[in-house]
């Protein structure tokens, strides 16, 4: 049997740069900040585990170099010498150290996984159970341009058939005006794409119940998260009065989030990340709830690099309720793969690599040349 306890614990921090500037309300980056954290056990095996957040700390506190900081001087005296395997016992040692820091926690729970799952010779699929499916849909994101630009870019990439479902990120102007330029991209759309829309937590329970069943009117599909993540009753309000889906993903971060948005069944729909919630076995708990309480799921995206990606994507394809695709676009974005392999994306869907433990393999020579100095 090999030898599965860990020998040593390393953090690469990189500046993944991207195609095109990515917007969100408030802010944009023109790379994507990644930390990788990778466990070397006795045995020879190595796992490698994502750290990342979509833009910096402003959607949940955390960062690349808050999680690097968390995960040298807290995690690793506690992660030397245990067993890959012993995930349970590792992940409540954490928790007891570190409250919250679930971005951090995520990137040494799927590093475990990785390592393990490498140890054994078998998919990370494997240790959670087998598959649902092989492939998962992706959405595109189409950023906070003018609706003209926005139009072009979504007809380009429904040519392209890579995606046949667009998000538009709203919330970075007035509310009257976001909804125009949005009902005039709806306009170009709707009929050929699914449109949907993400407020990022931007609005508040009167501008939602003002000015989101316009969207609907105009044939915008799903509405993400329109209030802050703590307003739960407002969001089930929002969700009572919209005749399309509501999606919570700034509400929703463990388990017991899961369970309070199905009590007061404040979203029609989940967005799983295993970046916000701690890994592949928080957010496997958050799709078993929705799964009993009759909740679709979606595979959401911090902008992960390759390495996130293929670990959400595991996820993704072993959670029977992820029954409403995914926005796992991340490396898309990316001038530079980092895998030796690219995952592979085809006929809109993004497919699962064969292979142990995540299915990739890192491309050594992209992460020296990206690593921050
Ligand atoms: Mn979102």
């Amino acid at each position: 049997m090999t030898d599965l306890r860990i020998e040593r614990v390393e953090t690469v921090l990189l500046d993944v740069p991207l195609r095109r500037p990515h917007r969100f309300a408030r802010t944009e980056m023109n790379a994507q900040p990644v930390l990788l954290v990778f466990l070397y056990t006795r045995g020879g095996a190595v796992g490698v585990g994502e750290g990342v957040v979509p833009a910096g700390p402003w959607w949940g506190g955390e960062s690349v170099e808050t999680m690097a900081l968390v995960v040298e001087r807290y995690f690793t005296p506690i992660l030397l010498g245990r067993r890959v395997d012993d995930v349970a016992g590792i992940l409540r040692d954490l928790g007891d150290a570190v409250a919250a820091n679930l971005y951090a926690k995520t990137a040494v729970e799927v590093a475990l996984h990785d390592a393990w799952a490498r140890s054994l010779g078998v998919p990370v699929h494997t240790l959670l159970g087998g598959l649902a499916r092989r492939s998962v849909p992706v959405t595109w994101a189409l950023g906070t341009d003018p609706a003209p630009a926005v139009v072009d870019e979504a007809l380009a990439k429904l040519d392209s058939g890579m995606h046949t479902s667009f998000k538009l990120k709203m919330g970075a102007q007035d509310p009257a005006a976001d909804v125009a330029r949005i009902r005039s991209v709806a306009e170009k759309l709707v009929g050929v794409a699914s449109v949907r829309v993400d407020l990022n937590a931007r609005w508040d329970l009167l501008t939602s119940l003002t000015h989101l069943p316009r969207l609907a009117d105009a044939g915008v599909d799903l509405v993400e998260q329109p209030v802050p993540g703590a307003e739960v009753e407002a969001l089930a309000e929002i969700n009572r009065a919209l005749p399309i889906p509501v999606m919570a993903d700034e509400s929703l971060r463990t388990p017991g989030d899961a369970l309070r948005l199905a009590r007061l069944r404040a979203a029609d729909v989940y967005s799983l990340k295993t970046t916000k919630s701690g890994g592949l076995r928080a957010t496997r708990a958050i799709a078993e709830v929705a799964a009993a309480a009759g909740i679709p799921c979606h595979a959401g995206t911090s902008i992960e690099s390759p390495v996130g990606t293929a670990a959400s994507l595991q996820l993704a394809c072993t959670a029977p309720s992820v029954t409403w695709g995914s926005e796992l676009f991340g490396p898309l974005l990316m001038t530079e793969e980092l895998l030796t392999t690219p995952l592979r994306y085809a006929d809109g869907e993004l497919h699962l690599p064969d292979g142990p433990g995540l299915g990739i393999e890192l491309d050594l020579a992209a992460v020296r040349r990206l690593r921050r100095s």
